[in-house]
């Protein structure tokens, strides 16, 4: 089992965050503080719907709660350190969190519309082989709250124009799984319809594969999508590629993966980076495909993306289409996954959590 994290590490030292709130646990702090409950609809409003950046812009609200709320939670936007766009319209934030340390959101945009791949903790202690996201390891989960905000300010970022975010993927720096409270949290906010109101289907998330978490998410209830992270045909190769998997091996993996189909009626997505000579060969494709073809599911192949401490070596195109071809022709349901954000390190695994904290001091 993941061993569990250190207090700093799941409750930082820094000031808790109104964007954590589900509307009932704001209405349960009203009646604690003997303020009436419709109050929270209206605080709601005022994030949500109006996207103020202060209490005391809430005007409706009476004085003293509104000095209240200030005392009690953080509600200003985290500072906007950098901001790259890319060719394809692509853009990356890196955002600074209350104490200090940095972490990228990914605004990307797509014929559909837009959606946000936000992170979920600063750094990532699961040590994949081929990822930057981990390779300062984990410093601390962040708060629901923290995760709300990157979609808020991308949000604003958008404002004054036609666009929206439509839609999100817990696809950035961390492991979801590893910060599980917090997602549950955060996604109970997204989806609220009085909170940013974004529906279950149009929300993704991606684990490495922490299987009891899988249970836990399977039992949750929610129609959101799922995807796992799997990246090879066996148990040795995907040991070697992600050291999770010596903890939660592939055959326990696929029976939770087979419990979430089975309990949400829902297919499943895996994630396959092609890593040239490692995973990407016509027999791991069959093999691949002997392996989830009883598994409800649609398989989306990513090219390794250049992690300069990295050595992985991409798959020529041919030979991509050669394993596509592969799965599709063994009945597999299978997708190129489209590019984005290459030019400015937005791509899948490139990723990072900036410790300006620790360089500054
Ligand atoms: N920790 C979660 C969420 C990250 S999602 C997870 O593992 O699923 C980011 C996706 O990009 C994951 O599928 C991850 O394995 C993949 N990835 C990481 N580094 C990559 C790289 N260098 N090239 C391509 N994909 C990569």
């Amino acid at each position: 089992m993941l061993k569990p994290l250190s207090e700093k590490q799941q409750n930082p030292a820094i000031m808790p965050s109104i964007f954590s709130l589900e509307l009932s646990d704001l209405e349960n702090w009203l009646s604690e503080i003997k303020e009436p409950k419709f109050r929270a609809a209206q605080i709601y409003n005022w994030l949500y719907e109006k996207r103020v950046t202060s209490f005391e812009e809430m005007t409706n609200l009476p004085k003293g709660l509104r000095e209240k709320l200030e005392e009690t939670y953080h509600i200003h936007p985290m500072k906007e350190v950098a901001r790259q766009e890319s060719s394809d319209g692509t853009i990356k934030f890196l955002f600074e969190l209350q104490d200090g340390y940095s972490i990228e959101t990914v605004l990307m945009r797509h014929d559909y519309g837009n959606s946000v791949c936000v992170t979920t903790q600063v750094g990532c202690r699961l040590g994949c082989t081929f990822c930057a996201s981990t390779l300062g390891g984990l410093k601390r989960n962040l708060l629901a709250g923290e995760i709300v905000s990157q979609v808020l300010q991308v949000q604003r970022a958008l404002d004054g124009t036609e666009e929206r975010v439509s839609s999100i993927v817990i696809m950035g720096i961390g492991e979801p799984f590893d910060n599980y409270d917090g997602l549950i949290k955060f996604l109970k906010v997204v989806n609220h319809d009085k909170g940013l109101n974004i529906g279950a289907r149009h929300i993704t998330v991606s684990t490495s594969g922490i299987v009891p978490y899988i249970y836990k998410f399977a039992d949750e209830g929610m129609q959101i999508n799922f995807a796992v992270s799997l990246h090879a045909p066996n148990t040795e190769i995907r040991s070697k590629l992600m050291p999770v998997n010596r903890m939660y091996p592939m055959n326990e993996l696929m029976d939770s993966i087979r419990y979430y189909i089975k309990k949400t009626g829902r297919r499943v997505s895996f994630e396959y980076g092609l890593f040239g000579g490692v995973n990407d060969q016509v027999e791991h494709a069959e093999e691949l495909a002997d392996l989830i073809k009883s598994v409800k599911c649609h398989v989306n192949l990513i090219p390794v993306n250049y992690v300069p401490e990295r050595d992985y070596v991409r798959t020529p195109k041919n030979q991509i289409f050669k394993f596509l071809e592969t799965l599709k022709k063994r009945g597999v349901n299978a997708t190129l996954r489209r590019e984005q954000g290459h030019d400015i390190d937005a791509a899948c695994g490139q990723l990072r959590a900036k410790e300006r904290q620790e360089e500054t001091r």
